[in-house]
């Protein structure tokens, strides 16, 4: 459709253009901004007088819809770094800000020392550890990189999706919300239980006070005691049946802790915390099984004729654990079994391989890059590690890349291959995907990718990246802020020569680290 719409603007043929009559930037102006006046990259207000429902709908919801925008920086002359939204999900920096409660408006642009670097003498008073460490993560704005640009705030992939709209909107109140909701389902225990626990943290177990307060019931009391409210925590705590099995499982010195929480914290205590019980690595699932048990037994008691004898729910239980640990290993271990290990393998002669990888902590986000330059025959030339910041993975494999492009162009490699495990980010750099197209960062690397040089940036599988997969978390893990290897660094040399396979040639010998200036600048200058 766009080549029709090129061919007929500009009149090229095959191997011969035409005249160009209208530059592509006029042509494809949005007809918002012609139509609707719209001037502003996202203005204050959309309100118009007489404009159709959906407009109105839209100018409803942009106050909600504005949070949801988050400025790339490019030159940041736009951008205010205390009081704009330009570090993805987290709020804005002011609400960091441990000096002031309202600091005076600043362009992140006046952020930058005369190096173009993040201007940490500045910054680094004011704000805590954890939010430096997230700015660290973002390419200092530069000149020349054109002007702030949106990006949907809740997708690590930047674009927008109904999902995470949906999450912003219903989910908002409680921060820690989706994670524990995320949890419920790494639960190892049988799905029914899953769904079950899910039930009762949203409160909504069919008790007797529940069915009252639906009008299914009259009495609240306990069907089985019948000398309490029947509540969840009745039911799954206090009522004979529960206690007995808990007094059983709890050791003495944790049943006053145990028995006195509330509910909600009770139950998300034992499900994600397990400190109750010690030596007991599966006392969540446990406890989860459990739970769901003792609910179950009840509604037989109450509800079904001719229940006959009931096995013990402690041992039902730790059976039902069991068979449950079993059936996840043998599946795990078929996943295992089909894998198709495959190894690094060495480029055309006259070329050198960059492998990169990143290294994010699942839990507080802290990432690291890494990466190793090897010739033709899997000698190494070069490694470098470096701590990134505070970032979601895909962010961190772009740095990843970025670095490794910069320092082999720095070292005057011209035929080069550079591996990523990171699909998405291949995809990207690469052009073949629309995600992150304003970004600094892309703009820097495909701006490497130009330079007088042969470069190619490949996916591969992650068994094929061991060797800058242990330098990314070095990376992380050191937190450090550039380091350069001229030898395999201890911990990689066994990887090293595993990947080089038998050709041998790589010696012992302990690194030599050198701290280079700061990887964090962007581009070639
Ligand atoms: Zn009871």
């Amino acid at each position: 459709m766009e080549r029709l719409v090129r061919q007929f603007l500009w009149g090229g043929k095959a191997g011969k253009s035409g005249v160009a009559l209208v530059p592509w930037e006029t042509v494809q102006k949005p007809l918002d901004q012609a139509k609707y006046n719209w001037v502003d990259v996202v203005p204050l207000s959309i309100q118009r007088r007489g404009c159709s429902r959906l407009w109105t709908g839209l100018s409803n919801i942009w106050e909600d819809l504005k949070e949801c925008i988050s400025w790339d920086i490019r030159d940041g002359r736009d951008t205010d770094f205390w009081y704009d939204h330009w570090l993805g999900k987290d709020n804005r920096l002011a609400f960091s800000c441990t000096i002031l409660s309202s600091p005076r408006p600043a362009r992140v642009a006046d952020m930058v020392t005369n190096d173009g670097l993040w201007d940490w003498d500045r910054i680094g008073s004011s704000l805590p550890r954890i939010a430096l460490d997230r700015i660290a993560s973002v390419p200092p704005p530069r000149t020349g990189l054109g002007g702030y640009f949106p990006v949907w705030r809740w997708e690590d992939k930047r674009g927008f999706t109904t999902r995470s709209a949906y999450a912003f909107l219903v989910l908002d109140s409680g921060t820690h919300y989706p994670a524990v909701w995320r949890r419920i389902w790494k639960l190892v225990v049988p799905q029914r239980v899953q769904v079950f626990v899910w039930v009762t943290l949203h409160e909504r177990l069919l008790t007797n006070a529940e069915r009252v307060r639906r009008h299914f019931a009259n009495s609240e009391l306990c069907g089985i005691c019948g000398g309490a409210r029947e509540d969840m925590e009745h039911v799954l705590r206090s009522c004979a049946m529960a206690k007995g099995l808990w007094l059983r499982l709890i050791p003495s010195a944790s049943r006053v802790s145990f028995f006195s929480l509330t509910f909600k914290e009770w139950f998300c205590t034992n499900l994600f915390e397990g400190s109750f019980v010690s030596n007991d690595d599966e006392w969540s699932n446990r406890f989860a099984i459990m739970c769901w048990l003792l609910w179950k037994r009840r509604c037989r008691l109450l509800f079904e004729e001719n229940v006959g004898v009931l096995d013990d729910v402690l041992v039902t239980g730790n059976r039902l654990l069991m068979q449950t640990r079993d059936a996840f290993t043998m599946l795990v271990g078929s996943y295992a079994r089909c894998a198709v290990v495959r190894l690094w393998s060495r480029q055309p002669p006259g070329w050198v391989k960059m492998n990169v990888d990143a290294s994010v902590s699942i839990a507080d986000q802290t990432a690291g890059v890494g990466g190793a330059i090897r010739d033709d025959i899997g000698s190494w030339r070069f490694g470098f590690a470096r701590f990134v910041g505070r970032c979601n993975a895909l962010l961190a494999e772009l740095w990843a890349i970025h670095d490794g492009l910069l320092h082999t162009w720095e070292l005057g490699y011209l035929r080069v291959e550079l591996e990523s495990d990171c699909l998405e980010a291949v995809r990207i750099v690469n052009c073949q995907s629309n995600e992150w197209g304003g970004s600094a960062l892309v703009i820097s690397i495909r701006r490497l990718l130009a330079a007088d040089w042969d470069v190619v940036v490949r996916h591969i599988s992650r068994d094929m990246n061991k060797v800058a997969d242990s330098l990314a978390q070095r990376g992380r893990e050191l937190r450090a802020e550039s380091s350069a290897f001229y030898l395999p660094p201890e911990g990689t040399i066994s990887l090293v020569i595993q990947e080089q396979g038998a050709s041998g040639g790589v010696t012992g010998l302990p690194a030599r680290e050198a701290p280079v200036v700061s990887g964090a600048a962007v581009g070639i200058g």
